[in-house]
């Protein structure tokens, strides 16, 4: 996908984007493709692609929900997906991006002084970590191609305020793992009250997002350490 076809694929989200933004994801594209060719951190390696993939997807999330001035924490970001490009395109969103590893911090840490973005916290830390001492904090949580569900759910609802909203994205979340996750959602007072299915322009693949709303307190049990989340994958 070519920089003016994702502007205007973007319109079609309702999302108008600034010359500045531009020039802003321009920055982040080609600093993400070079950095690559030294430190191994997306498999994309052109700049279309990452526009489609990396940029476009990122911004699908918008078909779920009107981002303003909440609070908002990207679990496994990587090289930032979706956080950082959200970040960019709502710069009034207070974002923190959370990742363990070391060689992904280091990047966005560059990119995010490169790109001058005020509105950004690092977090180089495991998940399960980190919530146990920022409990009910996020308006919004999103996490993209992380963990299998019942998994995620564990790492992400506790951080989440209580009406908070955890939007996981994914190539494909069959029914089948939607239903397998009931019991974690009503362990963890949650609900996914909607499913979006669509595929990437250009018939570039399938995507989910699942919006989960958080209805209560999460007990403070939860998370659990990561290896009792993977030897007993609450059911
Ligand atoms: N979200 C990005 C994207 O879609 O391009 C990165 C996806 S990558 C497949 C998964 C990322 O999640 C990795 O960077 C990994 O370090 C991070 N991750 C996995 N489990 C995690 C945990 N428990 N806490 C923090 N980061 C985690």
């Amino acid at each position: 996908m070519k920089e003016n076809e994702f502007i205007n694929e973007l319109t079609k989200l309702n999302i108008d984007l600034t010359s500045d933004q531009q020039e802003q994801l321009k920055t982040y594209a080609n600093f993400l493709l070079s950095y690559n060719e030294h430190t191994n951190l997306t498999a994309i390696k052109n700049l279309d692609e990452v526009y489609l993939k990396h940029f476009y997807d990122s911004l699908t999330l918008s078909k779920v929900t009107n981002f303003t001035n909440q609070s908002l924490l990207d679990i496994g970001t990587g090289a930032g997906f979706p956080g950082l490009i959200l970040a960019i395109v709502y710069p009034n969103l207070q974002v923190t991006l959370l990742d363990s590893n070391n060689k992904k911090i280091k990047f966005l840490k560059e990119c995010i002084s490169k790109l001058n973005l005020k509105n950004v916290t690092l977090v180089e830390e495991r998940a399960e970590d980190y919530a146990r001492y920022n409990r009910e904090k996020f308006d919004y949580i999103t996490s993209r191609a992380v963990a299998e569900l019942r998994i995620l759910l564990e790492l992400g609802i506790p951080t989440l305020k209580v009406n908070g909203h955890f939007l996981i994205m994914k190539a494909n979340i069959t029914l089948e793992e939607q239903n397998n996750s009931l019991g974690a959602l009503k362990e963890l007072s949650s609900s996914i009250i909607s499913t979006e299915e669509f595929t990437l322009p250009n018939n570039a693949g399938h995507r989910t997002i699942l919006d989960i709303q958080k209805k209560s307190l999460t007990d403070s049990k939860y998370p659990r350490s990561y290896d009792k989340i993977k030897k007993k994958i609450l059911k």
